[in-house]
Parts: structure tokens; sequence; C-alpha cells
């Protein structure tokens, strides 16, 4: 059986042991690129979570807002609706607050107009 040496642990290995990819096989072994994946995944995580805390801790009226929203979605009391410039085409659209002590005060803006109405009451 042909054997390879992983660069990452130094162990010779079973070639069945890399994975292949585009330009032939990892350097390598599948043990060594799992424990990668696992360590950059519970990174990612848990930069994931510090991200919301901050936003939490930095936006909480805007926070809750928000996440009223997406439960009242989910739930069915409010129904996402075609963004109010009515010559847009865009179908997908997000719930804008002129008022986050107002949760449920919405208007349904594209991302696009979304993003243009923050910029000018720079919010
Ligand atoms: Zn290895
Ligand atoms: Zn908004
Ligand atoms: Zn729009």
């Amino acid at each position: 059986m042909k054997r390879k040496q992983c660069t990452q642990c130094k162990k010779k290995k079973a070639l069945t042991r890399f994975h292949l990819h585009e330009n032939g096989r990892h350097s390598q072994c599948s043990d060594c690129r799992n424990a990668q994946g696992r360590a950059r995944y519970k990174k990612n995580a848990a930069e994931k979570i510090r991200k919301v805390q901050e936003y939490r801790k930095q936006q909480p009226i805007k926070y809750r807002a928000r996440s009223a929203v997406s439960s009242a979605i989910e739930r069915g009391i409010l129904i996402p609706q075609l963004c109010e410039h009515q010559d847009c085409k865009e179908t997908k659209t997000e719930a804008h607050h002129d008022d986050y002590t107002q949760p449920l005060e919405v208007r349904w803006l594209c991302r696009r107009h979304h993003r243009a109405i923050h910029l000018k009451s720079k919010l």
C-alpha cells in the first residue's frame, strides 16, 4: 500500500487517509484536517456569539425590535410585504423601524431601499 507523510502530524499514513482535492491529495491526513476543521468551526462559533453579544450590548432596543419582528413573522402576526417603493421589483424585503420602541410598527423595504433610508436618517 502506498503511504504518504502528513505535513502536520508527520506520521506516515495510507494514501486513503488523505482526502482528494482538485490538485491531487491534501498534504495533511484526514485526522489532522478534521481536527483543524473542528477548531475553525469552534472559533467561528465563538466569534459569532461574541458579535451577537456585542451587538446586543450596543443596541439593545434595536436588537429587541428586530427579534420581535422575526418572532412575529414566525407566528404569522407580521407578514412580510413588498418594498414600499411601488416601482421596486425586489421581492425580498426587510422590516424597517422608524421607531425602535414600537417593534411591530414596521415599514417593508428591500435591502437597497432599506439601506438608503438609513443613510439618509443616519440611524
Ligand atoms: Zn496528520
Ligand atoms: Zn431599518
Ligand atoms: Zn425597494
